[in-house]
């Protein structure tokens, strides 16, 4: 191999890393605003919830929520709003906010414009049907977004709000409801947007941890706010 080429490859694969690192930070994209929690010393945290809705799953976690009386949010995605429109009207009669999440829930790297816009408008218009109140955030499948995705957003001046704790990146944590509650109660700090999973079987057991996490936290004095609603104490304002 000529050192040329291989000087070439080298390039490439650190290149590649460096891009796939990018794509994945939850704190940072190239174009576009992005919130992944609020600078505020009021205790204020957001609760949301990736996924679905999935039907049995969104009544368990709507339940807990109103026996708690909280608001939170949910990132639906297209596909699921299509198959369970009575799910997007129960979350918003319950008074939660909701936000996009994409329709199909591909990893949006590497994907055309056209595929974008797609994804995301399909999904807007899926959630103006049920008359979920905008503005609709984004969340972006498994957080990835790096070129076009961002471009996109930007050109539409949509926000994109991702997370600053998410306890189930541990996998050790997601096999004990206990541990993982207790993890997030005591990492969550003013201003915190915590991701969580709860719309399948296999995150029962995040589900399981959602009330000891409500309930510790308030323990610990705070109070849950949508996302909307936390980033009216974002300094600078969106
Ligand atoms: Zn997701």
């Amino acid at each position: 191999m000529q050192i040329r080429t291989m000087f070439f490859l080298v390039v490439l694969l650190f290149g590649s890393a460096a891009a796939w690192r990018l794509s994945s930070m939850s704190d940072f994209q190239l174009f576009g605003a992005l919130v992944h929690r609020v600078d505020t010393e009021s205790p204020l945290i957001a609760l949301t919830f990736d996924d679905g809705p999935t039907p049995g799953k969104t009544e368990q976690i709507l339940q807990i929520l109103a026996a708690e009386q909280i608001q939170a949010t949910f990132f639906l995605t297209g596909r699921e709003l299509e198959q369970h429109p009575q799910l997007l009207q129960k979350i918003l009669a319950a008074g939660h906010q909701v936000g996009n999440h994409s329709y199909s829930h591909q990893r949006m790297l590497f994907k055309t414009p056209d595929f974008i816009a797609e994804e995301i408008e399909k999904t807007d218009g899926l959630l103006k049907a049920g008359g979920a109140p905008e503005p609709y955030f984004f969340r972006p499948p498994y957080g990835k977004k790096l070129l076009l995705l961002p471009w996109y957003l930007s050109e539409q001046k949509r926000l994109t709000v991702t997370w600053d704790l998410a306890p189930e990146n541990y996998n050790q944590l997601t096999k004990d409801p206990a541990k993982l509650s207790a993890f997030t109660v005591q990492q969550a700090k003013a201003g915190s947007i915590i991701l969580l999973h709860v719309m399948y079987d296999s995150r029962s057991n995040t589900m399981k941890a959602v009330p000891d996490i409500i309930r510790g936290l308030k323990q610990r004095g705070f109070r849950f706010v949508t996302v909307q609603e936390l980033l009216r104490h974002q300094p600078v304002g969106y």
